[in-house]
């Protein structure tokens, strides 16, 4: 035998050990098992490095299929009061996207190279009124107050959509409701 034919045989033999290992590791691990494993990666990684995989992570294109199971994964997840104001504070400050901050440095309102004049989507535009007026909690036409995500809404008067503080008024839900309906009067 030369070194060659060595060389083959002792990577052969170790092809066949790897396949067999790889075999013996795709049996499905048990819930516990995994968040074993993970904390064990926790444990291991640095601040640093947890950051570049999170960086690493922003704008990961996903299939309709893994988006499902993440949803399923997510559905009745019982979050801690701490997690649930972290999660709350992390929204507040997602209000302006990373990607849209960078943009807004180079200038703002009509500078912007986001301004797409009156022709905006309605998200955007949301975005611009909330930005301009806040959420103030409380609506303008009953005494209804302290309400905020969905309860309380910005509804436009002229029907519009104007990039004007004068356009908008701070409705709660159903006051909203009716004011679409037939322009509440007073
Ligand atoms: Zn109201």
């Amino acid at each position: 035998m030369n070194k060659k034919q060595i060389q083959d045989e002792v990577d052969s033999f170790a092809r066949s050990l790897r396949a067999k290992y790889a075999r013996s590791c795709v049996k499905p691990k048990s819930k516990e098992e995994m968040s074993k494993q993970m904390a064990k990666i926790r444990s291991c990684q640095t601040p640093e490095s947890r950051e570049k995989a999170r960086l690493a992570l922003i704008g990961q294109k996903r299939s309709p299929e893994s988006k499902e199971k993440m949803r399923q994964a997510a559905l009745g997840r019982k979050q801690s009061e701490a997690t649930k104001i972290k999660i709350r504070e992390a929204r507040r400050k997602q209000f302006i996207t990373p990607k849209m901050l960078e943009s807004l440095k180079l200038g703002r309102g009509e500078n912007s190279i986001l301004w797409k004049g009156d022709d905006v989507g309605y998200r955007a535009l949301h975005r611009w009124v909330e930005n301009h007026l806040g959420k103030p909690t409380k609506c303008e036409h009953c005494p209804k107050d302290n309400l905020s995500g969905h309860y309380i809404h910005w509804a436009n008067i002229s029907g519009e959509y104007k990039r004007e503080a004068s356009d908008w008024i701070r409705l709660c839900a159903l006051c909203h409701k009716k004011y679409d309906r037939n322009k509440l009067t007073s």
